[in-house]
């Protein structure tokens, strides 16, 4: 056994059959400075160690993430029997695991709605931070909302952060800000639930409704492979012997199905040739890693680095993140050319520029967001409410998917709606 899996199954207590590998992806979303970091951390308590762990291994994340697990004691009353450590802080006794789940966090270019719409396509479900300091909604309250709302994440936890600096009437008007935003929108009825994630308070009740409303999702295994690649590194030391260099490494989240060490995979659309067509790549899979546990397989839920045999130059600095992964011959067709059904986005209460892109037209520059990967589509053609749209980069999808759709107002990418592709 490895020593990292070994030392890493020591630390999560002897007798438990559960490995610790995350079981879905939680997103948290909102505006920035309202604490979604914070919150990651106080949630997980090693947010930078496994930056930094990750770092050492040539794995910086843009996306980051960061697993943590839900513990029980079995002795004492919800919601103080939950926590992340294994001793209960109010009676001492060993915690059991429950499960472990993975937080998306979107930090830096929270404005920068396209990496926030590449998270959430990578999401299950979706907390909502909001500031109870500061009139509800801000600007990435609403957006972010609207955003899962198009990419069909239906699970959300609302919290109302820094608590610790609003007094009690305050608190309530927020509250009631609050439910009134999200009226007609599917967290309209969220749990919203109060809390400091910088002094650690109420994260026990959050864990709670974690359990409570974030059921893991069910899985069908026999399901064909589709992983979106949201990261690809070369891991290799510059100037290193020709004999030991080590494969690519593609990261990412399996949406489902699984894959094993050794599979034969593809990678769509790939590389592009002389004549401007994609050429899917096909590679074994020699090692699976999530955090630092080596995985026999891989499954839906945290972000899994698949090591492959392809040449590294292929895969370093992120140049195969929007491609997708699946089993040889199994995935959806590469698109140069879309019908799509357009749907405008409901004009949201409260928001301060108040915009909305009712139709398209032939020659309008649409900005899609389709998984990971992202494109730029120009509509040629526009019948009733399906547009054709021809691809700047091909994408690998399938009818029924959906694509998050931006258009540039006033010099910034702003969310207009969404495309059901036909
Ligand atoms: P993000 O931009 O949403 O990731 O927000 P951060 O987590 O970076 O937090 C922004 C600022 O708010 C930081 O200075 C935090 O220390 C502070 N902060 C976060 N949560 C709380 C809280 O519960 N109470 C107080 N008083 N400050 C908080
Ligand atoms: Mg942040
Ligand atoms: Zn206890």
């Amino acid at each position: 056994m490895h020593f990292e899996k070994l030392l890493s199954v020591m630390l999560m207590g002897k007798s438990e059959g559960k490995k610790p590998v995350s079981e879905m992806n939680i997103g948290l979303i909102g505006h920035v400075d309202h604490g979604k970091t914070t919150l990651t951390e106080a949630l997980t308590g090693k947010f930078t160690d496994e930056h930094s762990e990750e770092l050492k291994r040539g794995i910086s994340i843009r996306l980051g993430y960061a697993d943590f697990q839900i513990r029980k004691c079995p002795k004492c009353e919800p919601p103080r029997c939950y926590t992340r450590f294994e001793r209960c802080f109010f009676c001492g006794s060993e915690t059991e695991l429950k499960r472990v789940v993975s937080i998306v966090d979107c930090p830096g270019h929270e404005t920068l709605m396209a990496t926030m719409l590449t998270g959430a396509s990578l999401m299950d479900a979706a907390i909502l931070v909001i500031a109870a300091n500061e009139p509800c909604p801000q600007p990435q309250t609403a957006e972010h909302l609207m955003a899962v709302n198009v990419v069909g994440i239906d699970k959300i936890i609302i919290v109302q952060n820094k608590i610790d600096l609003v007094s009690e009437e305050e608190a309530i008007k927020n509250y009631e800000q609050i439910r009134e935003f999200v009226k007609g929108t599917v967290a309209e009825n969220a749990p919203i639930i109060p809390i400091s994630a910088q002094h650690g308070a109420n994260i026990d009740v959050l864990m709670e409704a974690i359990e409570k409303y974030f059921p893991t999702p069910k899985r069908d295994k026999s399901k064909s492979l589709l992983m979106y690649v949201a990261r690809s590194f070369d891991v290799n030391k510059p100037g290193k012997d020709i004999k030991q260099v080590v494969g690519g490494v593609l990261g990412g989240s399996i949406v489902q199905g699984v894959v094993k060490v050794g599979d034969e995979i593809e990678i769509r659309p790939g590389i592009e040739g002389k004549d401007g067509k994609y050429e899917p790549l096909i590679t074994k899979v020699t090692k699976i890693m999530q955090g630092s546990v080596e995985l026999e397989e891989g499954t839906p839920g945290g972000l899994v680095a698949v090591s492959t045999t392809l040449d590294p130059s292929l895969t370093k600095a992120d140049a195969m993140v929007g491609n997708v992964v699946g089993h040889v011959n199994e995935l959806p067709e590469t698109l140069y050319e879309v019908d799509m059904e357009y749907h405008p986005l409901p004009r949201m209460k409260g928001t301060k520029e108040e915009f909305k892109v009712e139709k398209l037209k032939v020659g309008d520059a649409v900005l899609m967001n389709v998984g990971t990967a992202r494109t730029v589509g120009v509509c040629t053609g526009v019948k009733g409410d399906v547009c054709t749209f021809k691809l700047k980069i091909p994408i690998c999808a399938k009818e029924g998917d959906k694509a998050a759709l931006s258009m540039q107002i006033n010099g910034r990418w702003r969310l207009i709606g969404y495309g059901v592709l036909k």
